[in-house]
């Protein structure tokens, strides 16, 4: 089987309905054992051939060196192409726009409180893991962010530029995910202000729960919850500043909703819970 990393990189894969016709209870669990080698790939039979294909190649290499995976592949395509870019930025001018500072040739932001340093060929230095959702926004931060101060004032997702068409996939894909996670995993809000360097704020548009994280400098995130009540569902928005769409473009800010997904179903998961993320198949 292909060398995955992680129990998520075969997750990410699948159709997350649960079906269950592979035999396990849900998604997560047939991935976990594909990737303790109790199961294949190909034992879920929703998986597209050419994937599973794709992947079986890595089990029968004609030449003996395994291929590499898919995600791998272009996890190092993207790292390459944003070295690149790097090494044409100023560093030192990119540490005044982007509220970082630049020492030793290094340009150093905080990512989530914890220090993030990229030097003039791209080199990253971090004691944080950067998975490729985190690092896809980091990168366009740094090289398109106008610098502009947050203003305070939180807008939805589809009200920043060029949102709109992009929400029904933000909803699917990262508010609902998300929501998810928080009405199993009930340190999620805690584990947000100690572990993400969060910050419980007063309550916003009359939400139960929010929670202000600086992923960027200049790029706050809030994360507003409702608990359930009176019969209704809970419900999660992810809020930004209104000035969000000025330091990052609309791919990297859904990047950003992503990552932040990914994390909490993680810390979730290392807690014990078992997500379902696909908001698709309530
Ligand atoms: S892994 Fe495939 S077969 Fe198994 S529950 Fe998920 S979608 Fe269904």
């Amino acid at each position: 089987m292909a060398k995955f990393k992680n129990t998520m990189e075969i997750f990410t894969l699948l159709d997350k309905s649960n079906c269950r016709k592979c035999g396990k209870k849900t998604c997560l669990a047939f991935a976990a054992s594909v990737f303790q080698g109790e199961k294949k790939l190909g034992d879920c039979p929703l998986l597209e051939k050419d994937i599973i294909e794709r992947y079986e190649k890595d089990e029968l290499p004609e030449d003996g060196h395994p291929v590499r995976s898919i995600i791998q592949e272009n996890q190092d395509a993207f790292m390459e192409e944003m070295k690149q870019k790097i090494s044409k930025v100023n560093l030192e001018e990119a540490a005044l726009r982007t509220g970082g500072k630049f020492d030793g040739g290094k340009l150093t932001i905080k990512i989530l409180g914890k220090d993030f340093s990229v030097d003039q060929n791209g080199a990253i230095y971090t004691g944080i893991h950067v998975n490729p959702w985190i690092a896809a926004p980091v990168f366009n931060y740094i090289l398109h962010s106008e610098g502009k101060e947050p203003t305070g004032k939180w807008v939805a997702f589809r009200d920043l530029k060029d949102g709109r068409e992009r929400y029904p996939l933000f909803r699917q894909r990262c508010e609902m995910p998300m929501k998810k996670v928080a009405d199993i995993y009930t340190d999620l809000f805690s584990d947000m202000v100690s572990v993400l360097n969060g910050k419980e704020v007063a309550r916003e548009f009359q939400s139960d729960i929010s929670v202000v994280m600086h992923v960027l400098p200049k790029v706050p995130v809030m994360i507003c919850y409702w608990l359930p009540e009176d019969g209704l569902d809970s419900s999660l928005n992810i809020y930004f500043d209104e000035t969000a769409d000025r330091n990052l473009e609309i791919g990297a800010i859904f990047s950003l909703g992503a990552g932040l997904t990914q994390m909490f179903t993680k810390m979730a998961i290392t807690h014990g819970y078992e997500v379902s993320l696909d908001a698709n198949h309530r």
